[in-house]
């Protein structure tokens, strides 16, 4: 879904803001879409490689079905290359796991006390066309449908899949648009646009992950959090605990870091949360 072709056997896939120009043979940066004769294939349909019943409050989720258990999976790659990727095994996975179809999971989602699937672990959106599938058929059983996002999607997919969202965690990874481009391999824009189309229609809570030094300019995260404010003062905000993953070795972010994040945050904003710290 949503590619064209450009003409001998060249594709650009429309799915996220990288628009990648695929040649015959080769992969989109995500390397989870291939080009295959001028057809643009999904290499990660059905292919899921983690999943487990997991607490809400762990996508995290704090205001919407509090102390509730959600059915989560994920698969492998992503279509940002963050440094500091806290998923980074999982991410990178290049091993075969077999096909699990969409009714597979929602038979699972319905076990042990689960009121739904959450999307979730790698970046969704690079199995776009299975989380789709899969939500719809959730829809039809009663189930609730969860993403857990980068953000980093076109606004028409994004579209086409909201209405059968019933709440997303989305990353706010920086502030300023060079921290995603150096550090994230992406832009700040498209993120932003996520976070205010969809906040408009579904519940959506933000999570902004601090790193001392690198993220942590009070006078942009304070921009940033009147901007979140202005969109809606309700909108949960999650500030969480970066620690050393990956590529990135910067110590983990002080417990004070934390605390003034959320003292600026609060100044906007109703409900502040910090997460990966007993604060
Ligand atoms: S989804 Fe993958 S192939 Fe498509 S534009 Fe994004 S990175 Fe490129």
């Amino acid at each position: 879904m949503y590619w064209k072709s450009l003409g001998h056997m060249r594709i650009k896939c429309e799915l996220c803001p990288h628009l990648c120009i695929i040649e015959n043979g080769k992969l989109g940066k995500c390397q989870a879409r291939v080009n295959h004769g001028g057809i643009l294939y999904t290499l990660s349909y059905g292919k899921v490689v983690s999943y487990a019943y997991d607490p809400i409050e762990k996508k995290p989720l704090a205001h919407f079905h509090p102390d509730s258990t959600i059915f989560s999976i994920g698969t492998s790659k992503c279509n940002l290359t963050c440094s500091f990727c806290q998923n980074h095994s999982l991410v990178s996975f290049d091993g075969n796991v077999r096909t699990t179809s969409p009714k597979e999971i929602v038979t699972l989602a319905k076990q042990n006390g689960s009121i739904g699937i959450a999307y979730t672990y790698n970046e969704p959106t690079i199995w776009y066309e299975y989380m789709l599938e899969t939500c719809k058929l959730a829809k039809t059983e009663g189930l609730i449908n969860v993403m857990v996002t980068n953000g980093y999607i076109n606004s028409a997919p994004m579209i086409e899949l909201l209405p059968w969202l019933d709440a997303m965690n989305i990353d706010l990874k920086g502030t300023i648009n060079s921290f995603y481009q150096d550090i994230c391999g992406g832009t700040l824009q498209p993120v932003k646009e996520t976070i205010s189309l969809c906040s408009k229609s579904t519940h959506v809570e933000v999570t902004m992950l601090l790193i001392d030094s690198l993220n942590t300019n009070w006078t942009d995260f304070e921009r940033t959090c009147k901007w979140l404010a202005d969109l809606n003062s309700n909108l949960p905000l999650h500030i969480s605990r970066y620690f050393p993953a990956h590529q990135l070795t910067i110590p983990k972010t002080r417990l004070e870091t934390l605390t003034i994040a959320r003292e600026i945050a609060q100044k906007y904003l109703k409900n502040v949360h910090i997460g990966n710290a007993f604060i």
